[in-house]
């Protein structure tokens, strides 16, 4: 498996520290507000990756934080009269149902930069102590960048250039800055800010320190991975990197992976631009699976434009999809013989090759551009060789093919038909009149066929009850 490391630039073959399992960090979103399509993309390709790695056979230790303390959440909060945690819990919440919506898997640990002040102190505490930060008069501390011999090496920037082109990173404020180039872990607090207590002033973090904390407290040390948006890479991530590297004395993250940009006319859609559109808002118009779908329908390292056409392509590919494998389901009802013929098992085994044609693309630092294609050409396969005369063993095989590599990119392409209420009564009666004759066969085939639609019976004393699984 190859990952392109942007440390290296270049593609790696994938090594794991430790045997069978991967530890992963993906920088989260600041939450003030829905999320838009532009940070959900990082999300779906950071939970593809996951997913891949799962089927894999590894053992994925997946950390993804929430930023719930910034000044545009403090901002929003002064404006509603409620407390911050009331803005950032509400968004923290709605993020939650959108990468829900969009079948994002929720990460092993989702950690909040509130919960892990503790951490900050201490790690802040440690970079005093071995010269690699500074507290200024007003009880503000800096890293010393420049004390830190790496800086730089992910962003590929040279630090006396940095220096030469951003005399302007002495703004208002910061003037009791060693360095231009130095940057806030701690800061005072202002009027109406929330606060913690500190060894240096009443204060809140800066922003990069979080990550480099919760990384190291739910992953530890050294990590397998670090994601996310190509935005991040300077200076959130060099600065995180000379954060964990000076006070842990080791390698931080083995490889660095960066999305590139969702792009709307080209310019990457943001918040601060006003050019976006929040998943909520695509959720209306669209199943958000069409969207998961488009997302993947690139390379992760490619921009993305987005638009009404793409989208259209992208619900026609999905649906593609779907229909082969209702049809499928569909041909399987009325399946001519349970089992494959001679013919059909050569065809089954063609049809595997299908499978290597995904992993090879998913193996080359996750093509899911050429893995949907791999996808497509099964279910051209599907469509040409099942008819009504296959087995079902047959026609089963190729179905759960689709559906397994559909799951690995997080597409869900099997319809569960919702049974209405009075269907599933008519059932259980039909149920309990097979039992009054004594006929447990058909009382049994019943439950089943009620379970595989997600209904789940119990016997109480007062009569059966169901619900839905
Ligand atoms: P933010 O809330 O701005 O910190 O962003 C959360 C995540 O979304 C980060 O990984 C960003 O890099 C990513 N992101 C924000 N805007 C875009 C965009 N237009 N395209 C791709 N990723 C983005
Ligand atoms: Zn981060």
């Amino acid at each position: 498996m190859k990952i392109y490391n942007t440390l290296s630039k270049r593609k790696e073959e994938f090594v794991p520290l430790e045997e069978g399992k991967v530890k992963m960090y993906v920088c989260g979103p600041t939450v003030y507000n829905l999320i838009h399509i532009g940070n959900a993309r990082p999300m779906i390709v950071f939970d593809t990756v996951r997913r891949y790695m799962e089927h894999r056979g590894y053992q994925v230790n997946f950390v993804s934080n929430f930023t719930d303390v910034d000044d545009k959440i403090i901002k929003k909060a002064i404006e509603e009269k409620v407390d911050a945690s009331v803005i950032s819990e509400r968004y923290i919440a709605e993020c939650k149902k959108d990468m829900q919506a969009m079948n994002v898997k929720p990460a092993t640990t989702h950690p909040k930069a509130t919960e892990e002040i503790c951490g900050m102190l201490d790690m802040i505490g440690t970079l005093i102590e071995k010269g690699h930060a500074y507290m200024a008069q007003d009880g503000t501390v800096y890293y010393r960048t420049r004390s830190f011999k790496g800086y730089g090496k992910l962003s590929h920037k040279n630090i006396d250039e940095l220096q030469g082109g951003n005399r302007s990173l002495l703004v208002t404020g910061e003037d009791q800055k060693e360095d231009p180039l130095d940057f806030v872990l701690w800061k005072p607090k202002k009027e109406g800010e929330p606060y913690w207590e500190s060894p240096w002033c009443k204060g809140r973090p800066g922003w990069h320190i979080e990550c480099s904390v919760m990384s190291k407290k739910y992953l530890g040390e050294e990590i397998d991975i670090h994601a996310g948006g190509e935005d991040l890479i300077f200076p959130h991530h060099e600065n995180e990197i000379a954060q964990s590297e000076a006070a842990n004395g080791k390698p931080f993250a083995k490889y660095w992976m960066h999305n590139a940009f969702l792009n709307i006319d080209n310019r990457k859609m943001s918040k601060s631009a006003g050019n976006f559109f929040t998943v909520r808002d695509i959720s209306e118009k669209y199943d958000l699976q069409v969207l998961r779908f488009f997302m993947l329908s690139a390379h992760y390292r490619s921009p993305l434009n987005f638009s009404s056409e793409l989208m259209e392509a992208a619900q026609n590919g999905y649906e593609r999809i779907v229909t082969s494998v209702a049809n499928l389901n569909y041909l399987m009802e009325n399946a001519a013989s349970d089992t494959m013929s001679e013919e059909e098992r050569k065809l089954a085994k063609e049809a595997e090759e299908y499978i290597a044609k995904f992993d090879e693309a998913m193996d080359d630092d996750f093509n899911t551009a050429d893995a949907i294609a791999a996808i497509f050409e099964l279910v051209k396969f599907a469509n040409t060789n099942a008819g009504d005369a296959s087995g079902r063993e047959f026609l089963q095989a190729l179905k759960e093919e689709i559906v397994m590599l559909s799951d690995i990119c997080g597409l869900i392409v099997e319809k569960k038909q919702e049974m209405l209420d009075d269907d599933i009564e008519a059932l259980i009666e039909e149920r309990q009149a097979a039992r009054k004759e004594k006929n447990f066969q058909r009382a049994d085939e019943i439950r089943k066929e009620l379970l595989d639609k997600g209904i789940i019976l119990e016997d109480t004393r007062e009569g059966v009850k169901w619900k839905r699984a």
